[in-house]
């Protein structure tokens, strides 16, 4: 098995179409320009001056797990790794320079994993560099001067929530033990590690993730909206679906083929998806009135609708509504019994 045939099928085909898009390439071609003209290892400057490198001879161990992780992935750049202090349990992989590769660790996450749970995170981050998930200049887009437009920011957090997906298989396929994986996940999210607080149960953790589907069948009771926005998918949605990738042909002789296993992990990824622009129940059919309503009378409140405002109502409003139909004043009258209508709903 390889890196790329366990990469998760929805980050391969969103991170296509964003590098496809023009905002993409205009800032992908601008941040390579500045590279040429700024300093060339600037990030291996920053990572020696506030961290430690560490040395295969200072930390035989974390090498010996790098080298596996290495070998699984089948990355040939050289890998360059780090430690920086901090109580706080994190890693990260740098889009690399001149062909080497950094890691870097916090101190905390080093004393307190043990070697599967190191050799996750550590698939983990090297996963992000062996899909190319620095292509993509997620920060530059949403942090720049000028607000992306509103399709292209809810595709890059879709992407990028796939992404984790496929970074985390990749270190489920270096660590190869659920359980470890289960429990660096529910160690990274807690920051809890002493087993006589809490002892990690893997059935427990997932029960959760049950507890949400449930809630999610209510009508009205969707995800929590501030999900939409994050980019780490939370972590027992992220257990769920590694549980369902050990299960997959991907890991086992016997498990489910790759479609099956994506169309499932689609399933429990939906729940931090805003799902009313497509959905077909009562209170998403009002979300989706009020929500198009509202965007008609913003649009219209300043010289009418121009035609940018024209051209973006129409991606969202799709083939069934023809905007030469409706009518911009109507609508804001209607909108009071909109907004009780998805309230009631
Ligand atoms: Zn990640």
């Amino acid at each position: 098995m390889t890196a790329s045939a366990i990469r998760c099928s929805n980050d391969l085909t969103l991170s296509k179409a964003l590098l496809a898009r023009q905002e993409v390439k205009r800032l992908n071609r601008s941040i390579k320009r500045q590279s040429v003209k700024g300093e060339q290892s600037a990030t291996r400057r920053h990572l020696l001056a506030t961290s430690v490198r560490l040395s295969p001879g200072m930390a035989a161990g974390v090498h010996q797990k790098a080298d596996r992780c290495v070998e699984r992935l089948g990355i040939d750049s050289p890998l360059e790794l780090y430690a920086y202090a901090s109580p706080q349990f994190n890693a990260a992989c740098f889009k690399p320079e001149e062909g080497r590769v950094f890691i870097m660790f916090s101190s905390s996450l080093l004393e307190a994993f043990n070697d599967s749970e190191l050799l996750f995170v550590m698939g983990h981050e090297l996963g992000h560099h062996v899909y190319g998930h620095h292509q993509i200049p997620i920060g530059y887009v949403l942090r720049g001067r000028q607000p992306p437009p509103a399709d292209l920011a809810l595709d890059l957090f879709a992407w990028s929530r796939y992404a984790e997906i496929s970074a985390d298989r990749a270190g489920a396929f270096c660590a190869q033990d659920l359980e470890s994986v289960a429990r660096a996940l529910f160690k990274l999210a807690s920051g809890i590690t002493d087993e006589r607080v809490v002892r990690f149960e893997l059935d427990e953790f997932l029960a959760q993730v049950d507890d949400m589907l449930a809630f999610d069948d209510k009508p009205g009771q969707g995800a929590p909206k501030q999900d939409w926005f994050s980019t780490h998918p939370f972590s027992p949605l992220r257990v769920k679906a590694l549980k369902l990738f050990h299960e997959s042909d991907l890991m086992t002789t016997t498990g489910i083929d790759k479609p099956t296993l994506e169309d499932q992990v689609q399933q429990i990824m939906s729940l931090m998806e805003p799902d009313y622009l497509q959905g077909k129940t009562d209170s998403n059919r009002a979300m989706r009135d009020l929500f198009l309503g509202a965007a008609v009378v913003i649009a219209n409140a300043y010289e009418g609708i121009s035609k940018k405002e024209r051209d973006i109502l129409k991606r969202y409003l799709g083939e069934t509504y023809s905007l030469d139909t409706l009518d911009p004043d109507r609508l804001k009258e209607d909108l009071p019994r909109r907004t009780a209508e998805s309230y009631r709903i």
